[in-house]
């Protein structure tokens, strides 16, 4: 039996709201200049907006998109029905440009925000959604480092969504090493060059729900450095666009094929050819050779907080999908009549093992969210500082810096296993197509692959991320969680697990010595082995920071007015304080056996001799 058609993404928008209010504060933004234009009750009602056309327009067409697909008709792509309506509807709701700066044709809101809109968007569909994230991603980084006349040329068509956008990196023989591109710019004249290459992989690298696609190529001039620095990047439109904003030649940018995925099907992965015929022109982009690593790594970086984010949506639809059903499937008595044969049956949701996959699910769902908001928290008061305390800036920004690989591998890992947990609490019945979670799972796999794989994302943190600012940064973040503890251990009720989360941080410092003291011995596969750990390490700490932060909220409402509050926000402040329970008790130990592990050194797998694997 095939999945009902309809509408299957569920959202829990007063958790939502209660993280980006309650718990984190957001609204202490709008008291800044550069957000003062906006309030709580305005972003609640883009929120409303944004729900309500992911229920009514995308949800609905997820899981026919996934069973029809992209192909290719003509050498063009076709996506699934309703794509090209529900694109056009996007637009006249006008939700894309939210976090784009007034000036240059947006709203100007906090990514905060932005973030709740696209966990709702990748929820109700995320193939859907990577046509239009892609398309911001590259908008906002034209927006930044594009020439003034360029920006004139582009942004209007991709904020109206006339063009879409890609970001073009991955060739055949350059997935992971980007450094090894030999995608080709030779100079014509001015800021143009002849682009030639074949760049793979590349999603929404094709389709028919826009007039033009604006893609962002990584390629080497002629005689530059070998490596990423001899990166340039460029603005290449399948079709020429004239300095008057229209529409020229075609512009020899051609799709060799699209692939036949695992997941996201309905999102076109495709192979481009750029200048078969010699004639595909690009735009270096702001007029600077050489500094499209440095370029493209604002793209990637939202990218990387955005694939976090996709992974979050997904885990939370499937959590909520399966406890949905978890309240609906009677099977088995309770275990406290095991000795009546004739017991009632029960809803699935009264089994001990049931429950526990589902707090698990709460808690991660609700932590990794948390932890993506406070992101986007800090990188809204970095910018909104900048100009009137560059201190207090340049913390925010390094927090951003330090938690991006944190959200984008540990949300997206633990999303596949949440998806994974609810095929499980659906039983059979969850390996079939009846109930959305056999795509949820398939859908969440990529997200531990694509824009860098979770391995490189480790690497980012332990080489590059641990030590910016002379270790300032991560000292930063260890010194709130130290705040915090000291602050609340006196609570009734939290004391066990806040201590518990001030000795994982104690812990975590040792295990960053460790890594340390591998590097200053010339350890560097000892590093690189343990590096995936240690950002799991890493993230339970930081979630389980959160978590208990909104414990300590929910707990403090409780205490104050739980004889005034309606039973169900008694269960949820209660859901609040129990999920964190949880997450210290059986999840947070596990960071102090894989630090152990870590200062222990074994190397068996570096040990290991090839044919050992055999
Ligand atoms: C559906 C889909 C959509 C995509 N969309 C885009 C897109 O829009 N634009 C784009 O440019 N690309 C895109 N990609 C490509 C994607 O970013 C790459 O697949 C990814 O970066 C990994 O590269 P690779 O597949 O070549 O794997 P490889 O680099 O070959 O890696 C294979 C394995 O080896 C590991 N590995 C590689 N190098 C190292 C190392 N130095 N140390 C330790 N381990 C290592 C990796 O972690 C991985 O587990 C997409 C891919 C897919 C499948």
């Amino acid at each position: 039996m095939a999945l009902a058609p309809g509408n299957h993404f569920k959202a829990d928008l007063r958790a939502i709201r209660f993280t980006l209010w309650d718990h984190l504060g957001t609204e202490r933004l709008f008291k800044l200049e550069r957000f003062a234009h906006l309030s709580r009750d305005e972003c609640d009602a883009v929120i409303d907006q944004a729900y309500r056309f992911a229920t009514e327009v995308t949800g609905p067409l997820n899981s026919t998109g996934d069973r029809t697909g992209c192909h290719m008709e003509g050498g063009r792509v076709v996506t699934p029905p309703g794509f090209r309506e529900a694109w056009r509807k996007l637009f006249e709701v006008g939700l894309m440009p939210f976090t784009i700066p007034a000036e240059s044709g947006g709203f100007g809101g906090p990514s905060a925000v932005g973030v709740v809109l696209q966990e709702l968007q990748s929820g109700a569909n995320t193939a859907f959604q990577m046509y239009a994230g892609l398309t911001h991603g590259a908008a906002d980084l034209m927006e930044h480092f594009a020439l003034d006349e360029d920006r004139k040329r582009f942004l209007p068509a991709m904020l109206d969504g006339r063009y879409s956008g890609t970001m073009c990196l991955s060739e055949p023989h350059a997935g992971s090493d980007v450094g090894a591109t030999r995608t080709r710019a030779r100079h014509i004249e001015g800021n143009v060059y002849e682009i030639t290459g074949t760049k793979c992989w590349i999603s929404a690298g094709d389709h028919d729900l826009t007039q033009n696609i604006v893609h962002m190529v990584l390629a080497r001039i002629e005689g530059a450095p070998t490596g990423t620095k001899g990166l340039s990047l460029f603005i290449v439109p399948k079709v020429w666009v004239n300095d008057d904003g229209t529409l020229g030649e075609p512009n020899d940018v051609t799709t060799a094929s699209i692939e036949h995925k695992l997941g996201i099907r309905a999102s076109a992965t495709a192979v481009l050819n750029f200048g078969d015929a010699g004639r595909c022109r690009g735009i270096l982009v702001g007029g600077r050779p050489h500094e499209g690593m440095r370029q493209m790594f604002r793209m990637m970086n939202g990218a990387r907080i955005a694939v976090g984010v996709q992974g979050i949506a997904v885990a939370s639809t499937a959590y909520l999908n399966a406890l949905g059903y978890a309240r609906e499937r009677q099977q088995g008595s309770s275990i406290r009549n095991f000795k009546d044969p004739n017991a009632p049956r029960v809803a699935i949701l009264e089994h001990s093992d049931i429950r526990r996959l589902l707090v698990e699910m709460k808690a991660k769902v609700e932590g990794t969210r948390a932890l993506a908001i406070k992101l986007a928290l800090h990188a809204d008061l970095a910018r909104a500082l900048a100009d009137s305390d560059a201190g207090a800036a340049a913390h925010h920004e390094g927090q951003v810096d330090l938690l991006t690989p944190v959200v984008k591998a540990y949300s997206s890992d633990q999303a596949f296993r949440i998806a994974e947990m609810a095929v499980q609490i659906y039983g059979g019945a969850g390996f079939v197509e009846d109930h959305p979670a056999e795509q949820y799972l398939r859908d969440a796999k990529i997200f531990s692959i694509y824009e860098g794989t979770n391995h490189i994302q480790a690497l980012d943190l332990v080489s590059r991320k641990l030590g910016s600012r002379g270790g300032e940064n991560f000292a930063d973040f260890l010194k709130e969680i130290g705040d915090f503890v000291a602050e609340h251990s006196a609570r009734p009720g939290l004391g066990a697990e806040l201590g518990a989360l001030g000795e994982a941080a104690t812990t975590l410092q040792r295990g960053a010595e460790a890594l340390m003291g591998f590097f200053m011995g010339g350890k560097l596969d000892q590093v690189t082995l343990v590096a995936s750990p240690f950002l799991e390490t890493l993230s339970e700490v930081a979630v389980a920071h959160v978590l208990l932060e909104a414990a300590v909220v929910a707990e403090g409402r409780l205490r104050r007015e739980e004889d005034d509050l309606a039973h169900e926000d008694v269960d949820f402040y209660r859901g609040k304080v129990l999920a964190a329970k949880y997450f210290a008790s059986y999840v947070l130990p596990q960071a102090r056996a894989r630090v152990n592990a870590i200062i222990a050194g074994d190397r068996s797998p570096l040990d290991m001799p090839d044919g050992g694997f055999a």
